[in-house]
């Protein structure tokens, strides 16, 4: 009935940590990168010059972009997905060097060392799955729209069917989004969350998606947050809500390099 569940005691809530250097400083999720040498996980800094909006910017540039953002980060290969706030999932293995796009969808799957997943994100959660011991992943665009249609479940399922793990396997990230402070919705948005009240209120999509996590059967001791807003932090990321739909995207990424490329790969140190 309430759309704001309680947070179990042992939800971790981390800063992804600023990495400066070009073409494009990020934010970063040191727990993953440091348990999982070679795991790169987090999402661009807003900026002008690094506007990962598909359609503000050419075909070509946005290209361009995702190919150096993944090269800078140690990729030969990366996968985006034209994002239509549905709950396709795309496997993305079987890539070539350089940039693919697998088509339309807001969830991709990969198991293969050296590719990037990447998807675009302003105020919507990019949702970070790694099933370490598969050394398999999923990166999901989940609006509310998406998340109330149930990208989650559907991603995790297709990544648990396709490398042959369990949800209790899967550590998952919710990564900067819009709180739930600076998300005003309407009656219809909440109740496409199974709220009853027919009531204008406040959505925290981050909440929602952790409770759906959780009956997943994924543990709570697994499952993290950012508290990173991109609404309260307009001078770090981009907010459409907090812009009044004029913003720019950050890329979000996932992967898992290639130890065997020499990229600065294999080892993280410790
Ligand atoms: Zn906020």
């Amino acid at each position: 009935m309430t759309t704001v569940r309680a947070a179990p005691e042992a939800l971790a809530e981390e800063s992804e940590r600023r990495h400066r250097g070009g073409p494009f400083p990020q934010y970063r999720l040191q727990s993953w990168e440091g348990a999982f040498p070679g795991v790169i996980c987090g999402v661009t800094e807003a900026r002008e010059d690094a506007d990962f909006g598909a359609s503000g910017t050419s075909a070509w540039t946005f290209l361009e972009r995702v190919e150096s953002l993944s090269s800078q980060l140690g990729f030969s290969a990366a996968a985006w997905a034209r994002q239509v706030h549905g709950v396709e999932v795309r496997r993305a293995d079987d890539l070539p060097e350089g940039f693919t796009s697998p088509g339309e969808a807001d969830g991709l799957l990969t198991g293969r060392a050296g590719a990037l997943l990447v998807i675009t994100v302003a105020d919507c959660v990019p949702v970070y799955v790694l099933a370490p011991k598969r050394r398999a992943m999923a990166l999901l665009h989940a609006g509310w729209r998406g998340a109330s249609a149930g990208i989650l479940p559907r991603g995790v399922e297709a990544l648990c069917a396709a490398y042959g793990c369990q949800p209790r396997d899967l550590q998952v990230h919710f990564g900067p989004a819009i709180c739930g402070r600076c998300y005003e919705v309407g009656r219809e948005v909440l109740e496409s969350f199974g709220d009853a009240t027919g009531e204008a209120g406040r959505l925290d999509l981050r909440d929602e998606l952790l409770g759906q996590a959780l009956e997943l059967g994924v543990p709570g001791a697994q499952i993290s947050r950012s508290t990173w807003c991109t609404s309260c932090h307009r001078d770090r990321f981009h907010s459409h809500r907090g812009s009044q739909g004029a913003a720019g995207r950050m890329a979000a990424f996932l992967g898992w390099r290639d130890p065997a490329n020499g990229s600065g790969g294999g080892q993280a140190g410790g």
